[in-house]
């Protein structure tokens, strides 16, 4: 923990990020900071400064738009993200892909396990690889350990499209992108997406592009 007059050089990038007012700049795929991994949040930004970058982080959400951000992808290699997904979608997307409302949350040093051995298989898209997406076959439910924004401890499963935000934010936070777990003959531009690939679940596009699901 630095003292108010030792600033951390995580502390001073993000003032520096924090500068200028409105959503922060969403790094894309090909910037080292997102293949690197984080360090463990530990008290580098003072309780006001992590506030402010929190607030900034859901912002840059917001505007994306996009259900979840990590702080790699604002060009901060710390452990935390943020989630929320409104999920304004029609009820039968909503029962095939479990995806069911999200409140904000903020994930300080997330794990995730899998929680029993199903898995589902859906498109998903990552707003630091713009213009794609593809179908990810993930747990179907996971136990996410963690803290929350305040330090409390989080240890909670999460099943559905909820399940399938955090597994691709911690994974962010390894690393990891979407791509890399990704069946890539389903690998799709918005606008493949857009014409063809609307239906609730991907089976259609797995005849037709000649990948397996789960
Ligand atoms: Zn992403």
């Amino acid at each position: 923990m630095a003292s108010p007059h030792e600033r951390t050089p995580l502390a001073e990038l993000v003032e520096e990020l924090l500068a200028t007012d409105g959503p922060l700049t969403v790094v894309v795929a090909g910037d080292p900071v997102l293949r690197r991994g984080t360090e463990r949040f530990e008290g580098q930004l003072d309780p006001t400064l992590l506030a402010r970058f929190i607030d900034a982080l859901r912002l840059t959400m917001h505007a994306a738009p996009g259900v979840g951000l990590a702080a790699p992808q604002v060009g901060v290699p710390l452990r935390i993200a943020v989630i929320e997904d409104p999920a304004p979608v029609p009820e039968e997307v909503r029962l095939a892909r479990g995806r069911v409302p999200q409140p904000f949350r903020v994930l300080v040093n997330p794990s995730y396990e899998p929680v029993g051995t199903a898995r589902a298989a859906f498109f998903e898209g990552c707003l630091s690889v713009p213009g794609w997406q593809a179908v990810v076959a993930r747990h179907a439910a996971v136990r996410l350990t963690g803290e929350d924004e305040r330090g409390r401890a989080v240890d909670e499963v999460f099943t559905g499209w909820p399940a399938r935000i955090v597994q691709h934010e911690t994974d962010h936070l390894d690393g990891t992108l979407y791509l890399d777990r990704a069946e890539l003959r389903s690998l799709s531009a918005n606008q493949a997406m857009a014409g063809r690939w609307t239906q609730p679940t991907p089976e259609e596009a797995a005849a037709s592009l000649g990948f397996e699901l789960p």
